[in-house]
């Protein structure tokens, strides 16, 4: 996938090859297999530094290229030194908060690493830890972890830490949101002293900051502010709506304008289930993947919707939380999110590798005070689309309901369409939805 590779910086506006990079071989020689060529401004600016040795504090997200600015270096580094690993005895340790991002990760290094002799393993719950334990005594360079399982594998002393040359701590703030902050206490107390450590997180709170001050040592800082080209290429609408009324807007919106490849975000596990059996009802396929939801089942249901026999995902926010797959067309907001840093990362998974891309927000009455905030972090008015169905008017000075919470027609007027509540076999015959059953 190539990535758009604009920032605000200045280093990002100077090109700069892999090949400038002094990357060793049997990197160059993976980069050419996948088929980078110019680093993003991440990389182009984090890498020399970590090769030098030096600590990163890399205020980066998802979609940047921030896998590869922290792998390529270790690799190169573990490469150039090479030392066989004890068992249990990992020499590089990268944390990140969600399974889907470890295996993510996992995935990346053992492409730009695939013309090495290093080791890699990731560790995560929700699968049996045995073959991960088996893999760990047969030897590991680099391992991926996320924090709860990483505890208990340390607990039974199957992973020593006191060996490690490089930490790397990933999507920090996600960390601490998600409530790993005493976990990440815990593996950052057992951390050598004499050791390289990457801070990545995408915002930069004071917990964080004291958290990454904490753990660097005269770090270099790397910022890469998204390009606002992203979110400009992303054409963003509103919906009103009654809560009930949700998941007869949302049928409509995938047989009708939700084209593509389609993500739609829901607040908690047991909603983006419900959705799904919604959209089941009205014979439109779907799968959730969310924390409940064993690995199998969401390895499966992201593949099925990477290779596009699955066009309709529905996730939660920590679920989908960088995953990475291309062509997304469409993101439904179910759910409007109650922070509005999410609103920006839900509707960054369209739009990428500069295609356009579009998101749409169903807000009702309970979440006006979510959508001020999102506007007020966006700085704009997102575009308010009206001519539905079940629009209901949420201005607290209007008028309750222009229809009834939808229930029939509109009955021609208002701009509407002018006819009732599209049944799902009309729209099949008049439009065949690629999100159809
Ligand atoms: P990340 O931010 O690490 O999740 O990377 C986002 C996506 O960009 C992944 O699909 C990577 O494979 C891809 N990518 C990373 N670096 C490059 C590069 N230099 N050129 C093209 N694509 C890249």
């Amino acid at each position: 996938m190539q990535i758009n590779s604009s920032s605000s910086n200045e280093a990002g506006d100077s090109p700069v090859l892999f090949d400038d990079l002094k990357l060793c071989q049997p990197i160059h020689d993976a980069l050419h297999t996948v088929g980078y060529t110019t680093p993003t401004p991440i990389q182009a600016q984090a890498i020399p530094y970590v090769l030098e040795g030096r600590d990163l504090l890399g205020i980066a997200q998802t979609g940047t290229g921030k896998t590869a600015a922290f792998s390529l270096p270790i690799i190169d580094r573990l490469t150039r030194e090479p030392r066989r690993s004890r068992p249990g005895h990992p020499r590089a340790l990268i944390l990140t908060p969600t399974r889907e991002l470890a295996a993510q990760i996992l995935e990346n290094l053992e492409e730009y690493g695939c013309n090495t002799e290093l080791r890699y393993a990731v560790i995560f719950g929700g699968v049996s830890e045995r073959p991960q334990i088996a893999k760990m005594q047969a030897g590991v360079d680099i391992l991926v972890a996320t924090p709860g399982r990483l505890m208990d594998l340390m607990g039974q002393r199957h992973i020593k830490l006191d060996r490690l040359e490089v930490f790397v701590l990933d999507e920090a703030d996600r960390m601490l949101d998600m409530g790993f902050i005493h976990d990440m206490r815990k593996v950052i107390a057992v951390l050598p002293k004499e050791r390289q450590t990457l801070f990545f997180s995408a915002t930069m709170p004071q917990a964080i900051s004291q958290l990454a001050s904490s753990l660097l040592m005269d770090p270099a800082r790397v910022e890469i502010t998204p390009p606002a080209t992203t979110v400009e290429r992303i054409d963003q609408s509103l919906m009103y709506v009654e809560k009930t009324a949700k998941n007869d807007l949302l049928v409509h919106l995938l047989e009708t304008s939700a084209s593509g490849k389609t993500l739609v975000f829901g607040r908690t596990k047991h909603g983006c289930d419900k959705i799904v059996r919604a959209l089941s009802r009205a014979g439109i396929k779907s799968a959730a993947i969310h924390g409940n939801k064993s690995q199998n089942a969401r390895v499966r249901a992201l593949r099925d919707f990477r290779d596009d026999s699955l066009m309709v995902l529905v996730a939660t926010d920590i679920a989908a939380r960088g995953i990475d797959v291309d062509g997304i067309q469409t993101v439904i907001n179910y759910d409007l999110p109650n922070e509005p840093e999410s609103y920006v990362h839900r509707i960054g998974r369209t739009a990428r590798a500069g295609r356009d891309g579009q998101a749409i927000a169903l807000c009702d009455a309970s979440e006006q005070k979510f959508l001020r905030d999102i506007q007020r972090v966006i700085g704009m008015k997102i575009r308010c689309n009206r001519d539905h169905e079940w629009d209901v008017d949420h201005d607290p000075n209007a008028p309750q309901h222009k229809q009834g919470g939808g229930g029939g027609g509109r009955g021609g007027g208002g701009g509407g369409r002018g006819r009732g509540r599209p049944h799902p076999s009309t729209h099949n015959r008049n439009r065949p939805s690629r999100h159809r059953r």
